[in-house]
Formats: structure tokens, sequence, C-alpha cells
């Protein structure tokens, strides 16, 4: 069984953002992520700092909006706020959201020229359609690290455990836009294992502590592991049981070190193909 390295696929995208960043800067556009934190929540504020130290480190200023409280007319009103600010050229809503307020509902009002983390259900459906758009990174960060191994995704069987509008339902879509033939599980699914068994590639993202054990991996599958899930003693775990899967999978990305990376690098990849953008469509 090999290793994916998420962190060395990391390293080689931000160093071509870094590169990007550079030219823009050079032409007269500082590239501009802006960050909307509708919540006062911990591990939240750890992790847009993360994004934050990412994008200053390549070349990309970043702008964390912090909101108080807010409903969810003060979340869309900060969205088409920075929508119409030209100096912004990408635009995350980060989760949780408060209670009631659904991300689909306020990505709305996110620019999908800016829409670097896909939240707009318009982004989903240009997704859906085939058509060239900003996809949720993290479901993207699922096909860069797969179509950068040497495996052939075409009629290659599968699985997405987990049909959330973020990670499960885009990265179905971004392997059926690659011609595998895929299959979408969730909580309602029978016979979940045997499901999985089937998969040429199995992708897990639901946010159980070590759910995919053995049992669910065909011999020689490639498995990318999604979930992250926090541990008693600070660290991190993924949805599957890395040490039994390790045994019978091909391939498998390590949590942390995995998908995580590849999600942030390709955050900031979104946001200066944004800002390039940003010089065509005003
Ligand atoms: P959600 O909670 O939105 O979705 C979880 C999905 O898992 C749902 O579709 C749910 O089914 C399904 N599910 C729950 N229990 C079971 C079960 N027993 N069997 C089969 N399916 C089940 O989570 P997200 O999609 O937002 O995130 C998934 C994981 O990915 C989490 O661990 C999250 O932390 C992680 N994540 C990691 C990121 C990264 O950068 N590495 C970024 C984003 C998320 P149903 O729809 O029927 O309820």
């Amino acid at each position: 069984m090999s290793d994916i390295d998420g962190r060395t696929v990391a390293k080689d995208i931000r160093a071509e953002v870094a590169a990007a960043a550079a030219k823009l800067r050079a032409e007269g556009t500082v590239p501009l992520l802006a960050v909307v934190v509708p919540t006062d929540d911990e591990g939240t504020a750890w992790y847009v700092r993360s994004i934050k130290k990412a994008a200053e480190k390549e070349g990309i200023d970043c702008r964390i909006e912090q909101l108080d409280a807010p409903g969810k007319d003060e979340i869309v009103a900060k969205l088409q706020e920075l929508s119409a600010d030209d100096a912004v050229h990408g635009i995350i809503c980060q989760t949780p959201l408060p209670k009631g307020v659904a991300l689909a509902e306020v990505g709305w009002y996110i620019s999908p020229y800016k829409d670097v983390d896909g939240a707009n259900t318009e982004s989903a459906g240009r997704l859906a359609a085939g058509l060239r758009t900003f996809a949720p990174a993290t479901a993207e960060a699922v096909l860069e690290l797969l179509k950068r191994e040497d495996l052939v995704l075409e009629g290659a069987n599968a699985v997405v455990v987990g049909r959330s509008n973020v990670v499960g339902k885009p990265a179905a879509m971004l392997l059926l836009n690659e011609s595998a033939t895929v299959t979408v599980c969730h909580s309602r699914t029978k016979d979940l294992a045997a499901v999985c068994r089937g998969a040429d590639v199995l992708v897990a993202a639901v946010g159980r502590a070590g759910m995919i054990g053995a049992d669910f991996v065909k011999p020689g599958a490639t498995v990318i592991d999604v979930g992250t899930n926090p541990t008693e003693d600070g660290g991190l775990v993924g949805d599957v049981d890395y040490a039994a899967v390790s045994e019978v999978a091909g391939r498998l990305t390590p949590v942390p070190g995995g998908v995580g990376p590849v999600t942030t690098a390709l955050l900031l990849r979104h946001t200066v193909v944004a800002a390039q953008l940003s010089k065509t469509h005003r």
C-alpha cells in the first residue's frame, strides 16, 4: 500500500499560485481573498487563520470579515458588499452558519466570478452541466489527488460515501465528468460495506471516525479519506480506519496530510484564477 501524499501535491500547487500571484502583482492587481466568518467557534477561527497565513505566504492578501452573532440578512449584506467590491477577487463564507441558515441559501449572494469555494448554487449547476466553474475546493481536492496518481478514472467504479453539497455531491459530479461510474451513498444506504467493496475508487466524506473498515475495501482499491474528526487528545483522524484499510487498499490518503492541505492550496489557486478573470469580466 502506498500513501497518497497531499502535502507534496499542495506544495506543487502553491508554487504555481505564488508565481501567478507575483505576475498579477507586477501587473498592478493585488489578489485578495475575503473570508466571511459568521461564528465565534474556536476551531473555525483556527482554520481561518491558517487560510490567511497560507494566502499571505503565496502573495495573496486575505481579509477576515468577522461577523458578530449575525442573522441571515447580515450575512447576505456582507456577501453582497464583497461581491460588489472590485478590490475583492475571492469570497468564502465559512461554516458553521447560524442555526436555520443554509450555505446554499446565502451562497447565492456570492458573485459566481468570486465564488472560490463553490457555494453559489449557480456554480453547482454549472458543475452538474459539465461547464467551467469553481467547484467546492474539498471536492476538487479529491479529484486533484486522484488525477496525479497513475490510474484510469474513465469507466472506473467510484463510490462516494456522503452527499453533502460541499463535498459528496460535487465530488460525485467531478468523478462523473471524468467518466467514472459513480455511486453516491448516504445514511440510508443499505449494506454500505458491500456497495463500497465494489469500488475501484472509494471516497469517504461522512464525519465519523474510522467507520470505513477493511471489510469496506476491495483489495488494491484507491481510497480518499475526506473526513476530519477531532480526537480527545487534540489530534485529527479520518473516516477511514487507517491501520486496517492500509492492509487492503492499494493507495490511501492519510489524515492529516491528505485532502486538507490540497483543499487550502486549491482555494488559493481559485483566488488567483478569479483575480485573472477580473481583468476580463468587468
Ligand atoms: P455532512 O455532515 O454535511 O455530510 C455527511 C454525509 O455523510 C451525509 O450525506 C450523511 O448522510 C452521510 N452519513 C452520515 N452517517 C452515515 C452513515 N452511517 N453511513 C453512510 N453515510 C452517512 O458533512 P460534510 O460533507 O460537510 O463533511 C464530511 C467530512 O469531511 C467531515 O468529517 C468534515 O469534517 C470533512 N471535511 C473535510 C474538509 C477538508 O478540507 N479535509 C473540508 C470539508 C469537510 P445523509 O445525507 O443521509 O444524512
